[in-house]
């Protein structure tokens, strides 16, 4: 079951000319609008009447109706309502004074009139401002922002925002559901009672924000892994020239050599002085394709998080016969596609296109070439025409396959994958299967599910306690029950 928030779904389709203007035009319009209105000084009766009908007049062409546009921009009111203060601090004429605990607070004229205009142009701009989001898609908008040159870390934070509100909504939303199932009101203390409630939501409130910066640690592991700098770049989602031919895959390594070596790698998270790693030792051929099985905590992800640089145990991982170190980050990286467990966490750019291009356009590749790219590894991955999709839109199964595409772009020699069927249903999981045994790169998944082992890695490696437990053909170990059960795999 998925649960989503689309209240916060901020684009309305309709048939308008507001709706079919040029972004970038309503972009600078509303920017121009708001700093105006910003601008008129306090008290400006006149000049709000005009920008009111303009403002009015915008509603009415956008055909968003004027219910939705008031509903919408009322969320606003709780922020200009603090601006109350000024009613009190404001110099000018005393109209009314009271006294307040120990403070004698007096309303004056100006402080009135100041308040007064604060909401007014408030909530003038915020309409204009749900006219601009109601009638244009957020990627196009983002877009916009580009070309009329915002800084780009403006833009990459209205992105990441837009892309997250999303996953953190439908986090609260499914909290908020395990909390309402769990109330069923026994009595009133237990149930519903204020004080139970305020101490839920606030409780509720802080793991939210845990689980924030726990996803944001991955999202950021994401996105070094796809060759993040620190710098920001994006493309715009055109397609690419049509007779672009395939590109070729690079040159295959020799035959013989191991494609991965791990020598003696131990790893201990430090803040929590967690052994995750003891001694793991294995060399994977080049076209091999190997599922890492074992309890949870076993560190089986902890493991491949080493195979690209992420982490840095003790002991020494060879890549293509490259030992993975600080100065060759990059090229091991752009050798070693990661895919993470939740795709959430590697889906995290607006539109599909902006994520496949992402690994790409990092390793520095000309905007014609990365345009073929993405086009090449959607196709791969069997989603064709999704480059202009929403992320956030996708189902978990498309979600999956778009996470496989964001590295596939890339062209690794090695797909490292982290419970690639985890949460999907049968027939979306068979396309994943089919997928999987399809594609051509050196594979290294962790997983549970013993039945894409077997139909999909003939070699499996058991990690247990950070350890290797078993290592060996897939039909000899599954066929062995009490090894299975010696490691919790059943
Ligand atoms: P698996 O993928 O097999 O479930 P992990 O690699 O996630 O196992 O975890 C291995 C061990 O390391 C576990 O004991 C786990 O609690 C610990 N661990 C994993 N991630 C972290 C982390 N970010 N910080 C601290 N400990 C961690």
């Amino acid at each position: 079951m998925s649960i989503h928030i689309h209240a916060l779904d901020t684009y309305q389709a309709r048939d308008s000319i507001i709706h079919r203007f040029d972004a970038r035009v309503k972009l600078a319009l509303a920017a121009l609008f708001i700093v105006t209105t910003a601008l008129t000084p306090d008290g400006a009766w006149l000049a709000y009447a005009l920008l009111a009908g303009l403002a009015l007049a915008a509603v009415a062409t956008s055909r968003l109706g004027m219910g939705f546009v008031q509903r919408r921009a009322a969320m606003a009111l709780p922020f200009a309502l603090a601006a109350l203060t000024v009613v009190f601090s404001t110099p000018g004429r005393t109209l009314l004074a009271a006294p307040v605990l120990r403070w004698e607070l007096s309303i004056t004229d100006g402080g009135l009139i100041r308040f007064i205009s604060i909401l007014l142009k408030s909530w003038l701009s915020v309409q204009v401002a749900v006219v601009l989001t109601a009638s244009t898609r957020f990627p196009a908008l983002l877009q916009a922002m580009r070309s009329l040159r915002l800084p780009k870390i403006l833009v990459a934070i209205a992105g990441f925002t837009y892309r997250y509100i999303f996953v953190i909504g439908d986090e609260a939303l499914r909290m908020m559901r395990a909390r309402a199932a769990r109330s069923g009101a026994v009595d009133r203390q237990s149930g519903g009672g204020v004080l139970w409630r305020a101490r839920v939501t606030g409780r509720m409130a802080g793991s939210l924000f845990l689980r924030s910066i726990e996803r944001s640690e991955r999202i950021y592991d994401a996105m070094l892994s796809r060759g993040y700098d620190g710098e920001i770049r994006s493309l715009r989602p055109t397609a690419p020239r049509p007779l672009a031919p395939p590109l070729p895959r690079p040159p295959a390594p020799p035959p013989l050599a191991p494609c991965i070596k791990i020598h003696k790698l131990s790893f201990v998270y430090h803040h929590n002085d967690r052994q995750a790693l003891q001694d793991v030792s294995l060399s994977i051929r080049p076209g091999e394709k190997i599922a890492l099985v074992g309890p949870n905590g076993a560190g089986k992800s902890t493991l491949l998080l080493h195979l690209n640089g992420i982490l840095r145990g003790k002991g020494a991982v060879r890549v293509m016969g490259q030992e993975v170190a600080d100065t060759n980050l990059a090229r091991i990286r752009a050798l070693v596609g990661l895919v993470f467990q939740d795709p959430d966490d590697q889906l995290f750019s607006p539109t599909v296109f902006d994520d496949v291009a992402f690994g790409p356009l990092y390793g520095g590749l000309p905007e014609d070439e990365v345009r073929q790219r993405v086009a090449w590894a959607l196709a791969q991955v069997g989603l064709e025409g999704y480059a202009k999709r929403v992320s956030h839109h996708l189902s978990l199964g498309e979600k999956k396959r778009a996470a496989i595409a964001t590295v596939l772009s890339m062209q690794p020699e090695i797909l490292a994958l982290d419970e690639p069927t985890a949460g999907l249903d049968p027939r979306t999981r068979r396309r994943l299967i089919e997928l999987l045994q399809k594609l051509p790169q050196t594979m290294l998944a962790a997983t549970h599910d013993l039945r894409l082992v077997a139909e999909v890695f003939p070699r499996t490696i058991i990690l247990n306690g950070g350890r290797v437990a078993a290592d060996g053909p897939t039909g000899e170990l599954l066929a062995n029950a009490q090894l299975l059960q010696a490691h919790g795999l059943e």
